[in-house]
């Protein structure tokens, strides 16, 4: 048995005849390789997706809270577009974060508003300053925006090279910062000494807080960004509040820059179940804080449990997964031999991640599921 991408999914590979028609940008940008969906997963490792242990996307293992379940069926108007205004979520989401509606929009995932923020700064031949290792979008929307990556690297123990990044932004069309807290794949938080002297840099810095409820809402920047008119802050519902599915994120911008966004986003960009789950999980926020807390106390035990391995060398996270150095074997191998136990984790051979795998913390039966295959492999 293999892990194998679907063959015959992409039809038209071969040059077409009315190619040239295409933005030249477009045609010239790289395939990227599509996650497989968890039904086409779960036929190839001959297991039902309920005991196929899924520690390779950062997802919440444990869904929704109830009460956002509840509220979803019982939503009746499924056949009213949703409000372009998002008035009941901006408002909901302003008590959560602790800034003004007037400074926050909601997006299908945060993913949509990271590719609206390129959208509307690049123009082609513009650029960002990426700071790998780091999460794979930044790149990729830049460059479908036809702007160009400056990549300064972060240093060993994933810090950022602040003075690197100073150097790149003299460079020509340099025009937004892409810096994320805590950081993916390692878990790191931002220095906010570090935060602080990038946002007298004159470009955008964009904060992708992810994963900040699992590092505490503490660590969070939200309250600089009306000090600055220069910072946006993203977040998501994704990972915190188990509803990947639905796509749901928001940020926190300077008015200034929310004006324009209000101009350019897609009119119905957040769908109504969305809306609802997200309202719902604000109201009943109480309910989710215990799963909350079973994760990260999960990610600590996988920190102990797995330097215990000595093939594995775990980095120290604040998010709900842990990255891990592998040696002296294959982090592909390893990663291959776990799925075939039904475990699966996400495994890394790009620069400044050779031979890594990353693992998401899930429930215990989960660690302990992972630990055996390990013991195992
Ligand atoms: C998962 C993830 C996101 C995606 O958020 P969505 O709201 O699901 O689009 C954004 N940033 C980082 C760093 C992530 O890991």
């Amino acid at each position: 048995m293999e892990i194998t991408q679907p063959s015959g999914s992409r039809p038209g590979q071969a040059a077409h005849s009315f190619e040239h028609l295409l933005r030249p940008d477009v045609a010239g940008l790289e395939e990227y390789t599509p996650i497989l969906p968890f039904e086409v997963l779960s036929e190839q490792l001959g297991r039902r997706p309920e005991e196929i242990v899924k520690l390779d996307a950062n997802e919440n293992p444990y869904g929704p809270a109830p009460a956002v379940r509840e509220a979803l069926t019982a939503f009746p108007f499924y056949h009213i577009y949703p409000d372009p205004e998002q008035r009941h979520l901006r408002a909901a989401l302003s008590a959560y974060v602790g800034a003004p509606a007037e400074m926050i929009l909601a997006g299908h995932g945060a993913d949509e508003l990271l590719d609206y923020l390129c959208r509307i700064f690049l123009r082609p031949g513009d650029a960002i300053i990426n700071c790998p290792p780091t999460f794979g979008m930044y790149s990729f929307d830049a460059q479908l925006s036809s702007g160009r990556v400056v990549e300064v690297w972060r240093r060993p123990d994933f810090s950022l090279d602040v003075a690197g990044i100073e150097q790149a932004a003299a460079g020509q069309g340099v025009k937004l910062l892409f810096l994320t807290s805590p950081n993916n794949p390692d878990g790191s938080l931002l220095d906010p000494a570090d935060l602080r002297r990038l946002l007298r840099l004159p470009l955008i810095v964009i904060l992708d807080e992810a994963y900040i409820e699992f590092a505490g809402l503490e660590h969070s920047a939200v309250s600089w960004v009306a000090g600055h008119d220069n910072l946006v802050v993203l977040r998501t519902f994704s990972k915190w509040a188990g509803i990947a599915g639905l796509r749901l994120g928001y940020g926190i911008f300077p008015v200034w820059i929310l004006r324009h966004l209000w101009k350019f986003k897609q009119p119905y960009n957040v769908n109504v179940a969305a809306t609802v789950a997200g309202l719902a999980a604000l109201a009943h926020r109480a309910d989710l804080a215990p799963t909350i807390a079973a994760l990260i106390a999960e990610r600590q035990r996988l920190q102990v449990e797995l330097a215990r391995f000595p093939f594995l060398q775990p980095y120290p996270s604040q998010a709900n997964f842990v990255l891990c150095r592998v040696q002296g074997r294959e982090a592909t191998a390893l990663k291959l031999a776990l799925a075939q136990a039904g475990v699966l984790v996400r495994h890394y051979a790009k620069p400044g991640l050779e031979n890594c795998i990353r693992v998401s913390a899930g429930r215990p039966a989960d660690t302990d599921a992972l630990l055996a295959a390990l013991a195992g492999v």
